[in-house]
């Protein structure tokens, strides 16, 4: 199920281009437009799910797979072994501002906390 309107759902239908650097039968990961660290990565379903809020039991096994990439993501750009962020911001508090759940992969140098 796609979602027209959404910026991600062009993405993965190839309308909008993006730099993949990882796909598979149930998402795709590819290269954040404005990079907040030298690695920045952003790994989504293909299937339209607005937010983490939206996600449901039935997601399970899609919620299960987007974890297992965001960390083959880490490996493969050789940011495992330093370290890396994964964020998932959801709604407005969240700072969320694309309604298509994405898990970011941040990495390539020290990341802080709290977050900001
Ligand atoms: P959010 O703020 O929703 O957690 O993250 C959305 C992310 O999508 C932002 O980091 C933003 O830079 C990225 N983004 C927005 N539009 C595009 C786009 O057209 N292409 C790519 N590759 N990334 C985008
Ligand atoms: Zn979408």
């Amino acid at each position: 199920m796609s979602d027209g309107q959404c910026l991600f759902c062009k993405i993965v239908d190839g309308t909008i281009p993006a730099e993949v650097v990882h796909e598979t039968e149930s998402l795709i990961a590819f290269r954040d437009i404005g990079p907040q660290a030298p690695t920045h990565v952003l790994v989504i379903p293909r299937k339209h799910v607005a937010s983490l809020d939206d996600a449901r039991p039935e997601d399970r096994e899609l919620l299960g797979e987007l974890m297992l990439a965001a960390g083959a993501v880490a490996r493969a750009q050789g940011i495992a072994e330093s370290g890396f962020r994964t964020v998932v911001n959801t709604g407005v508090d969240g700072g969320q501002t694309v309604h298509h759940l994405h898990v970011h992969v941040l990495g390539g140098r020290p990341m802080h906390w709290p977050p900001g």
